[in-house]
């Protein structure tokens, strides 16, 4: 590894005294995280250091206007002990991409690996060897000067913490119930952040996402931004939809996060011969299709909850279900394969993973 950070090792881990059948997505995070600081016009000094505050000027950029991107990974520990990375190189080319969409000097794609490897390396014995258990990767790159005027940063840093996590959802496992969102949305249809990873995306969607809680729903389903009329995302994932025996998923564009899971399912259904149709799919078609019991599955995708069948829409005072029980035939599947994949149980013929040397 060529990276070499310095390291900093915790007196004592805290490893112990963590509760792995009983973790709660994203509370728990492991002992080290990995820092690099920017300033003088260059990225350097990367360290692996205890998990812990990371000081912030009052006035820094990053706190008040949101010049702030990350990404979402895993580390699988497969049956073979061995811990696997799924695709990094596809993350290091997405933030490298939602950098340069918010000005930030963008991570050289080896330094980023390198830095995760380095890190899962240090805190290995935090990759948990339960099944459907995984060490949740949260890099973030964020402004550090305190300046007043918006414009991008001189100073910047890049952090990486993990935490170990069960199963996404665990509310029974009966497929995710969605309220279709008509009123807010998450995304402009074009020229807005909604296929960066930026920060600033998220805190927009909490008021929809919450009401839908306090409602009964898991998530919402949402809607474009110029007419709410065709289907984006599920909550902070891609969806995919099975009707009449055709694969669609809406097309990647302006408003619509390129997500990794999302990409490698359709490289998988192809494999299988199954063609994936990246198209427009309007609400009122899935109700149509509902309606006439074409609708065969629907599912949402992402890294935290893989692929998660989705049980019910509603829209308006309709409830959207699809025909097959849940989680459905292809839904099911497509689970089985990708996370054989991530977990070293069957072939990776695309070479996705790449393995974590421990030392
Ligand atoms: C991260 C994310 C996804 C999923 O991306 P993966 O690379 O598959 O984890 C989908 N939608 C949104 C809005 C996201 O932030």
């Amino acid at each position: 590894m060529s990276l070499n950070p310095k390291i900093l090792r915790v007196r004592s881990s805290r490893l112990a005294e963590v509760d792995l059948d009983n973790l709660i997505f994203g509370e728990t995070f492991s002992d080290h995280m990995f820092s690099m600081r920017y300033e003088d016009g260059r990225w350097g000094s990367p360290e692996i250091l205890p998990y812990g505050p990371v000081p912030l000027p009052p006035a820094s950029i990053a706190l008040h206007y949101a010049q702030t991107v990350f990404e979402g990974m895993k580390a699988y520990r497969g049956a073979d002990g061995a811990i696997r990375l799924f695709r990094p190189k596809r993350n290091a080319a997405r933030l490298r991409a939602s950098c340069e969409r918010l000005c930030i000097p963008p991570i050289d794609d080896r330094v980023f690996v390198d830095a995760l490897k380095a890190l899962i390396a240090v805190d290995a014995d935090w990759v948990p060897a339960l099944p459907g258990y995984a060490l949740y990767i949260r890099p973030v790159v964020f402004s550090t000067e305190d300046h007043i005027e918006v414009r991008p940063s001189r100073r910047y840093r890049f952090i990486v913490v993990t935490a170990p996590v069960g199963r996404y959802f665990t509310s029974g496992g009966g497929g995710l119930s969605l309220k279709v969102e008509e009123h807010y949305t998450r995304s402009p249809a074009e020229g807005g952040l909604g296929a960066s990873k930026a920060a600033a995306n998220y805190a927009g969607t909490i008021l929809s996402s919450e009401g839908a809680r306090r409602e009964g729903f898991d998530q919402v389903l949402w809607l474009d931004g110029r007419e709410r009329r065709y289907v984006e995302e599920a909550g902070l994932m891609n969806v995919f939809l099975k009707i009449a025996g055709r694969t669609v998923t809406p097309p990647i564009g302006d408003s619509i996060l390129p997500g990794v899971t999302r990409d490698s399912l359709i490289a998988l259904l192809r494999d299988r011969g199954v063609p994936v149709e990246e198209r427009r799919i309007a609400i009122d078609e899935v109700l149509a299709a509902a309606r006439a019991g074409t609708l065969e599955e629907m599912f949402a995708c992402g890294t935290a909850a893989v692929v998660a069948p989705i049980a019910n829409l509603a829209y308006r005072s309709e409830a959207i279900a699809p025909r097959e029980a849940v989680p459905g035939p292809l839904t099911g599947a497509l689970y089985e394969e990708l996370t054989g994949i991530q977990f070293g149980r069957t072939a990776d013929p695309h070479g996705w993973t790449e393995i974590v040397e421990t030392g």
